[in-house]
């Protein structure tokens, strides 16, 4: 039998601090309705029992499907896009054992869900198959309709999400707005008092899906993103499927282009805030899910690496004894622990900032709050995206690696887990756009105050330990304070990177620190992750100063070399 239901991913979904979460989705235990829940204990047993059973469907029924999806991908024929059968049949099993719409309110038939917890169901998935994450995942647009659709456009749409009748799909990008989506042009045109949408958008996961949320220009005229509003937009015949990408991985997932021929559409919450307020929204589910794909992917990369280092033998041992070997288990384990607190802990903090969200709407004065989480969880979504699908990358390559010549051929998994990681660090968000939305919190001072409670922590059996990462936390500081001395803005963007690296691997030790106090036999990991954080936050902290001694407020001499 095999579960991925594992125990690392029992340990931290036991440090996650719930309970104002649940109390908040379960009306303080006071519902009446049959499937409420009426106590903590019986939240957090049912949790685990979902998560259980989640981890077993992951592991004994999407898993020996996953080499199927990857080989046949999808198919587009006379205008209709078919998934690959097993993916049919993956999402057939999660409709009918409930997962669908899982973080969606029960009165529409969803399982009232923390986000934290439906996050560890969408890294099992990942492990299994990382596109079909895609499908699953994309239930973020019924999440979305519920924060800001209409009474009656969720009552229409909602329980069909939660029933797995419909799938969804996010239609963001277009040939000419990537990154940069204050430049999306597709046009929304308002007739008689309806909308209808115009023009192109592309890469579009599950573009054939039944339900897009789709961000357009409404306003006419405009160029900025205050001119953009976000519709909700039906299948219809005058939305067309141009093509689906032939790509390097997560086949199962088909990526489209679509032609909007003045389709019928809704708009969703007020006009011009569609970029502003409701894509910030859905890209950070998004983003959260798409950071618990790559820890997913990066789990099932570190095990074949594991497996396999044990069944090969050269010269005349086991590879797994060889230190050139043990030494990428060691940094694939370490940097897998250490993120996976890191992820929980944002699913977390974005649970936080809805239970304000929800109470702000309710007219309760919580506006101080609903400040402090959302910048707490705007600062972790994309800290979490930057480290996670940079470390599946990794992973994957060094598993690759390990397995040597066999790791290049299609008889193993683990090619197709370096194709399937290669998107993560690439869509929501490329890595670097992730530097530019966690930078802020550095330069503000967020950063600084998360960190504080490291100095004060109560550690018996890691004092030392302890020592070394206030002295790792100073060295940090010093290096955002000798950044931000400089006045070139260039030189800021130029070394935000190290930056947000030096503040991922502290932000993670400051979790790690108190999970292996009262875990003696995370000890180990935590000490190798000290050990390696020491050198990477050295070798940082000289890169930005060399850099600053070299070229200094020069530093956009750098680029001369390359402009044509
Ligand atoms: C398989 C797949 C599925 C996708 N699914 C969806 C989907 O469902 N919905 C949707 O709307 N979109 C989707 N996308 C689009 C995806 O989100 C974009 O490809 C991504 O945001 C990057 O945009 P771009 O490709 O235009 O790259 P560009 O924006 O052209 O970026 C090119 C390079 O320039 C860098 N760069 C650009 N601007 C900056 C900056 N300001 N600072 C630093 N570096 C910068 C980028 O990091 C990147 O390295 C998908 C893409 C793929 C490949």
């Amino acid at each position: 039998m095999s579960n991925y239901y594992n125990s690392s991913r029992k340990l931290h979904f036991s440090q996650l601090e719930l309970e104002p979460v649940v109390r908040d989705l379960e009306h303080e235990f006071k519902s009446k309705g049959a499937d409420s829940l009426g106590s903590m204990e019986e939240a957090l047993t049912w949790y685990d029992m979902l998560l259980n059973n989640a981890g077993e469907i992951a592991g004994e029924f999407i898993a020996p499907r996953a080499e199927a999806v990857d080989e046949k991908g999808c198919k587009l024929e006379d205008g209709t896009v078919s998934w690959a059968q097993e993916t049919q049949e993956n999402m057939d099993m999660l409709a009918q054992s409930g997962y669908m719409g899982a973080m969606l309110e029960r009165r529409f038939g969803g399982l009232a869900m923390p986000v934290s917890v439906n996050n560890i169901i969408v890294e099992m998935i990942s492990q299994a198959d990382a596109s079909l994450m895609n499908l699953y995942g994309l239930q973020d647009i019924a999440v979305t309709l519920q924060k800001f659709g209409t009474e009656e456009q969720k009552q229409r749409v909602l329980p069909k999400f939660a029933k797995g009748e419909v799938s969804g799909a996010m239609a963001l990008t277009e040939p000419d707005a990537g990154s940069d989506l204050q430049a999306v042009s597709l046009k929304a045109i308002e007739k008689d008092g309806k909308w209808y949408l115009d023009g192109v958008k592309r890469f579009i996961t599950n573009g054939s899906g039944d339900v897009l949320l789709v961000l357009a220009r409404s306003e006419a005229g405009t160029t900025s993103g205050r001119g953009l509003s976000m519709f909700l937009c039906e299948k219809s015949p005058e939305i067309v499927v141009r093509r689906i990408e032939n790509k390097l991985g997560i086949h199962g997932s088909p990526t489209c282009e679509l032609q909007f021929n003045m389709a019928p559409a809704e708009l969703v919450g007020k006009r011009k805030f569609g970029l502003i307020k409701y894509v910030m929204s859905l890209m950070n589910g998004a983003r959260l899910a798409v950071s618990a794909q790559a820890l997913g992917i990066a789990q099932a990369a570190f095990e074949e690496a594991v497996e396999y280092a044990n069944e090969r033998e050269q010269f005349g041992k086991r590879i797994v004894e060889i230190p050139a070997v043990y030494q990428m288990l060691k940094s694939m384990q370490a940097e897998i622990e250490t993120s996976r607190a890191l992820l929980y802990q944002t699913g977390l903090a974005v649970d936080m900032m809805e239970i304000y969200e929800r109470k702000a709407k309710a007219g309760e004065k919580v506006k101080t709050e609903l400040r402090a989480a959302t910048a707490l969880a705007d600062f972790l979504t994309p800290l979490s995206k930057f480290t996670i699908s940079e470390l599946a990358n990794r992973a994957a390559y060094d598993s690759l690696q390990i397995h040597g010549g066999v790791g290049y051929m299609k008889d193993f998994k683990v090619e197709r887990l370096l194709r399937d990681a290669r998107i993560t660090n690439i869509y929501e968000g490329t890595t670097q756009l992730q530097v530019v939305a966690a930078i802020g919190a550095l330069v503000k001072g967020l950063f600084e105050k998360e960190m504080e409670e490291v100095r004060s922590m109560e550690l018996t059996s890691l004092k030392k330990e302890q020592k070394e990462v206030i002295s790792l936390l100073d060295k940090t500081l010093s290096a955002i304070a000798s950044v931000h001395e400089m006045e070139s803005l260039e030189f800021h963007d130029y070394t935000a990177t190290y930056l947000v690296e030096m503040a991922s691997i502290l932000y993670r030790l400051k979790l790690y620190l108190p999970i292996a106090e009262q875990n003696p036999d995370k000890r180990n990991i935590l000490k190798f992750f000290l050990m390696e954080s020491d050198a990477r936050i050295r070798y940082l902290e000289n890169r930005i100063f060399h850099l600053k001694e070299q070229y200094g407020e020069n530093i956009d001499r750098l680029k001369d070399d390359f402009l044509k």
